[in-house]
């Protein structure tokens, strides 16, 4: 059995629910126009500057992993569309990506990973474009790494071969830990990695060829007597 030497943390839906904070961001940045670029808002609410943005991805594949890429170029796609000047789409950028890192943790965060972190190296993988000095996790992590900077995003092994690269550590070495069974378990296991499939809301662990957790405070006991390398 191959010795456990970093662990990597998926983030959005992992450590903090996602939904209700880019839910809040999207508001923030149409408040933002409502101030700043009344016309953008008058012709798009909420709602559609989202239909804007998957619109852009949609027509960009090979980019679509840049979530930040995307969210720019459909801001400034609507200061297009609603005649204002082009360059009032950074700073929208800047509320949104501001609101989007203010995350609430899952209440087992900080007590598991703190802990963690004293006797393993944690790295963070997620296919977002989340921050980790701006969600406060920056102390406990050696780096995160991101779709946009892995050049792919999650299952593609690319994302955790480029974390195994950073860490010089053989895939085997990395234990992977997240949310989603296909992004985080299958894409862990492709590229060679062992995998924990986190189940906060019970609904996904069914068939799992890896260890299913329900809360984060089952990780260590898993990590410690060896369950987490298991994969059928
Ligand atoms: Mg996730």
């Amino acid at each position: 059995m191959t010795q456990i030497r970093a662990i990597s943390f998926d983030l959005d839906d992992t450590l903090w629910p996602v939904a209700p904070v880019i839910e809040t961001a999207e508001q923030a940045v149409h408040a933002w126009f409502l101030r700043h670029g009344p016309p953008v808002a008058r012709c798009f609410d909420v709602e559609g500057l989202r239909r804007l943005r998957l619109a852009v991805a949609e027509a960009h594949p090979e980019q679509a992993h840049d979530l930040s890429l995307m969210r720019r170029l459909s801001l400034r796609l609507a200061c297009r569309q609603a005649g204002v000047d082009e360059d009032l789409a950074e700073p929208a950028f800047q509320i949104f990506f501001e609101a989007r890192n203010r995350v609430q943790w899952y209440e087992d965060v900080a007590e598991v990973i703190s802990s963690l972190a004293e006797r393993h190296t944690l790295v963070a993988l997620s296919n977002g474009n989340a921050d980790l000095a701006l969600t406060g996790l920056a102390p406990w992590f050696r780096f995160g790494i991101s779709a946009i900077e892995a050049g792919a995003a999650k299952p593609d092994p690319r994302m955790f071969h480029h974390a195994a690269r950073r860490l010089d550590l053989a895939p085997a070495e990395i234990l992977h830990v997240g949310d989603d069974p296909l992004r985080d378990v299958a894409g862990a296991r492709r590229a060679g990695c062992a995998a924990v499939l986190l189940d906060r809301i019970g609904d996904r662990g069914v068939d799992s060829p890896v260890p299913v957790i329900r809360n984060l405070r089952a990780l260590p006991a898993l990590i410690e007597d060896g369950t987490a390398t298991r994969s059928a």
